[in-house]
């Protein structure tokens, strides 16, 4: 390849279909319009990654009542709608592929809104008319707990063994107004019941492959070939503990401990010298673990690769939503490592174009295509 790895990545749409950055609006009162030390993404770094599409996933605990979850949903939209509104030099509110491509052209960034975790819609069809209008163009139907969509992929006991039937209609309304239907998170039940009941393509905004590390929040190798025949694609996630089993292995009990020190540090005002040194304590046992690396990230879409060719994966960093980072994609400023991986693997620059960001724009095109057709 004559182009340098720089220019190809500068020329690609590169698309992340998964941050959790509006948390930090919300939490910290992060401002994304400066260059932040903390978290993974704000407006500064995105540019130096060269990311032109950072999807927002608008998240509500699976805790929440729905009352609860329907504000906190509108919450998030509000303060990441006014921090891109405080920043019109470097990004725009995209609800389009058309309007994505024409913030690049202008040199900005686009953000875009995902729901993560149905809950908000509550039983009403006319909230997801609302927050179809409020710009959310893909839905992860459920989160950690079952909910009134589908069953989640974390609890033993399941409720409704796939989707429930308020979920049929709720994915033949998202088919009709142009959401994407995001199956990360869900059951492998509710999986195979996405693929039978959506008449459009579909989407897993932030997975891995479990052939190459074994969990539920990652896909089977024959899901992964029946959501790449139905037009989808795979978004792979950063999340260490998702890209490796050996990290998993070490990762998980700690994580419990992290949990809950930071919850007691929380607390504490971050005043108390036992909390505090609690909270430390676990975090620097996590930092010991390996972390995975760039070249482990690039395995799973090698791997999705071999499965069903380069047309049906993409990137969903989980970025601010994950407590760390594979080694050499620190936060959202590192995305070039990615490319620079798999121009050394031998992709062509089509390849590398259509997994960056273009494969994910096709599904969101066709969905767009398709609504009203219905
Ligand atoms: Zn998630």
């Amino acid at each position: 390849m004559t182009k340098s790895v720089h220019q190809l990545h500068k020329e690609a749409m590169v698309v992340d279909t998964h941050c959790d950055t509006p948390l930090r609006l919300a939490d910290e009162h992060a401002d994304l319009g400066v260059r932040g030390t903390e978290g993974h993404n704000d407006f500064v770094r995105m540019k130096e990654g060269g990311v032109d599409v950072s999807f927002y996933a608008i998240y509500t605990s699976g805790k929440l009542t729905p009352d609860e979850s329907t504000r906190r949903a509108l919450q998030l939209i509000a303060l990441t709608r006014d921090a891109i509104d405080a920043n019109p030099d470097k990004v725009g509110f995209a609800s389009t592929v058309r309007q994505a491509r024409e913030l690049k052209a202008h040199g900005r960034g686009a953000i875009m809104f995902g729901m993560e975790n149905g809950s908000p819609i509550q039983n009403d069809m006319a909230l997801l008319h609302e927050f179809y209008r409020l710009g959310i163009r893909y839905i992860t139907l459920s989160h950690a707990y079952n909910n009134q969509i589908c069953d989640s992929c974390a609890p033993k006991e399941k409720t409704w063994h796939g989707l429930s039937p308020f979920g049929k209609k709720v994915v033949a309304e998202m088919n009709q107004l142009g959401i994407m239907v995001d199956c990360s998170h869900i059951s492998d039940e509710s999986f195979y019941d996405c693929l039978k009941y959506s008449k459009a393509p579909f989407v897993a905004t932030h997975s891995c492959c479990r052939a190459l590390s074994n969990h539920p929040r990652n896909m089977t190798d024959k899901m992964i070939k029946d959501l790449a025949h139905a037009g989808g694609v795979i978004q792979i996630n950063f999340y260490p503990a998702f890209i490796s089993k050996e990290y998993a292995d070490q990762f998980w009990d700690l994580a419990d401990i992290y949990e809950d020190t930071q919850k007691a540090y929380w607390k504490s005002d971050k005043k108390g010298k036992k909390e505090v040194a609690a909270f430390r304590l676990a975090e620097k046992n996590i930092l010991k673990i390996k972390r995975p690396t760039v070249k482990d990230l690039v395995d799973h879409i090698d791997h999705v690769v071999d499965l069903v060719g380069a047309d049906h994966v993409g990137l969903g960093s989980d970025f601010d939503g994950i407590e760390t980072t594979p080694v050499g994609l620190e936060d959202i400023s590192k995305m070039e490592n990615i490319t620079k991986e798999l121009v050394a693997r031998g992709y062509t620059e089509t390849d590398v174009k259509n997994i960056l960001g273009e494969n994910l724009l096709r599904v969101l095109t066709r969905v767009e295509d398709l609504a009203y057709t219905f």
